[in-house]
């Protein structure tokens, strides 16, 4: 067999990321990670995953995680991946998935996983949450071993790329070092994969908080429309109270980093900046000229996101055959892990 940790028969390098179905995406998901995956997509073989053996902390409310596999599809669509070119493949209708992660759990510390501080964080909010909602709530098993989950997702397809915002790059690097050890004390069918991080590694909320997040209700979901755009950006956090004409500290106003990540006319926006800290532009002008910039960015979005939500059978078939190409190349990996780890014990007599 050719190198397996090398390109395979398309002689592209190949791309391993996901999204796990708990909700709509939102701009937060777009900025940091999306975007990047509609430029690579033709680069690179892709495989774009909807996690969803990963949503634990949505075990309460299966009906919204089975929803959202459909929603995550379309907001995929709609910012225009390509499902024919690309594969997206439902996590547990691949089985080898939950098998891999299986293998690779004997191999990793749980120290390892103790040390991740998006773990850390995660576990602390379900334990002790703002808004109060699971307080007291213990933490499932489950979140010990979806860090294992995602090495086993990222190794699966051997990916070379694995497009993420920042809050993923613990995993990433427990990948490198787990994919590493396999190599070394096994055999070497694994590459080392990258991360690559989006143009905004981790977008703030509307509400000024450090991250955009469908937990803490602070989002701008990508298939929202214009209007609700509009009235998310009106009671969006604009730094300390100020005067009408009053100066203000850019870096205090949340809005001019969405000016950053989103407003493709840099001039304009370092105009307006400059003009905000002599003096003083209103948050009403600057909230005006965001909402059309994201109006606009939104809007085919919107446009292709409509045209298969009229014609779903097209969207269950993007599912159907990115999960088939999925699984095959799955097959091929786990061919290769059990022959590495020694498993065929029948073999022996
Ligand atoms: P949420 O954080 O809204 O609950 P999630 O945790 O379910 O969403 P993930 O599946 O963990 O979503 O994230 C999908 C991808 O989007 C990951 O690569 C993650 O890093 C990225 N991402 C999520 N939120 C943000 C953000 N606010 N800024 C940048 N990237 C983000
Ligand atoms: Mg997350």
């Amino acid at each position: 067999m050719n190198d397996p940790t090398g390109v395979g028969p398309s002689g592209k390098k190949r791309i391993l990321t996901g999204i796990r179905p708990t909700g709509p995406l939102h701009l937060g998901h777009y900025a940091g990670a999306l975007e990047n995956w509609v430029r690579l997509q033709s680069e690179y073989e892709c495989y774009f995953l909807i996690a969803d053996y990963q949503v634990s902390d949505f075990a309460d409310d299966i009906s919204r995680v089975r929803d959202a596999v459909w929603e995550v599809a379309l907001d995929w669509l709609g910012v225009g991946l390509d499902p024919e070119g690309s594969s997206f493949v439902i996590e547990s209708l691949v089985p080898e998935h939950a098998e891999l992660t299986t293998w690779l759990a004997w191999f990793l510390p749980v120290g390892m996983l103790e040390r991740n501080p998006t773990l850390k964080a995660e576990m602390e909010a379900i334990e002790n949450p703002d808004d109060g909602k699971t307080k007291g709530r213990s933490v499932p098993v489950a979140f010990y071993t979806y860090p294992v989950m995602q090495v086993a997702n990222i190794l699966m397809p051997r990916a070379h790329l694995v497009p993420v915002g920042e809050d993923q790059l613990p995993h990433i690097e427990l990948t490198r070092e787990t994919a590493r050890r396999f190599n070394r004390e096994f055999k070497p069918i694994f590459p080392e994969p990258e991360a690559l991080v989006g143009r905004v590694p981790r977008l703030v909320g509307t509400d000024g908080n450090a991250k955009m997040s469908k937990s803490r209700g602070n989002t701008i979901d990508l298939k929202d429309s214009a209007e609700t755009v509009a009235k998310k950006v009106r009671s969006m956090y604009g730094g300390p109270p100020r005067g009408m004409n009053e100066p203000g500290k850019v870096d205090d106003n949340p809005i001019f980093l969405y000016l950053d990540a989103f407003d493709p006319d840099e001039a304009l926006v370092a105009e307006l900046k400059e003009r905000y800290e002599k003096t003083g532009v209103g948050n009403k002008e600057l909230k005006e000229r965001l909402t059309l910039v994201l109006n606009e960015l939104m809007d085919p979005f919107r446009e292709r996101r409509a045209k298969y939500e009229a014609n779903m059978s097209l969207v269950r078939e993007a599912l159907e055959h990115g999960t088939k190409r999925g699984r095959a190349i799955a097959r091929e990996t786990m061919e290769l892990v059990r022959d590495a780890l020694d498993l065929n014990y029948l073999g022996r007599y």
